[in-house]
């Protein structure tokens, strides 16, 4: 089988502000854009990928922090505790050439449902905690970048435009 890779959704694209839509049942074309989506975060070299960011707006995320290797395929992701917090330096595939510190909470426990549709808990910490709350972030619309000023945002757009005509 063929698994394809998506094209990735770059801000400012309005599918990225969009509040991201349940799935009601995790259905073979939900598992076959599970797999779609891990491929395609493995091609950008990225750590998480959310639906939205391949212009999909339903709360389904991947994620392989790489080390230790471990590929999360989850829908519907709910964080149901956090704990403590960590500072880590966040980047976004759908964000290119931008970085941001950002607080976090540095243990997390994450509920959804896994490829089967069964219920599943997953208890993260560090950069695997970071990376879940960056992509459910993504499931509400949030963006690491809505974290500076508007004038900021406006300077980044113009650097990005400019960089893609050169
Ligand atoms: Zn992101």
């Amino acid at each position: 089988m063929i698994v394809l890779v998506m094209q990735i959704v770059k801000y400012p694209s309005p599918v990225l502000k969009q509040k991201a839509l349940p799935v009601e049942k995790v259905t073979p074309e939900i598992v076959s854009l599970l797999d779609e989506m891990a491929e395609t975060m493995y091609s950008a070299q990225g750590v998480g990928l959310a639906a939205p960011q391949v212009g999909i707006s339903k709360r389904i995320i991947v994620i392989d922090i790489r080390e230790p290797a471990r590929l999360i395929q989850i829908v519907n992701p709910e964080i149901i505790s956090a704990e403590g917090e960590i500072e880590w330096e966040e980047g976004c595939l759908s964000i290119p050439e931008f970085t941001l510190k950002m607080k976090r909470k540095a243990k997390v426990k994450v509920r959804g449902l896994n490829k089967d549709n069964k219920l599943i808990e997953i208890e993260a910490e560090g950069l695997l905690a970071v990376a879940f709350q960056h992509e459910i972030d993504h499931l509400d619309g949030k963006l690491l970048i809505d974290n500076i000023s508007s004038l900021k945002r406006e300077l980044y757009v113009k650097k990005i435009k400019k960089a893609a005509i050169l």
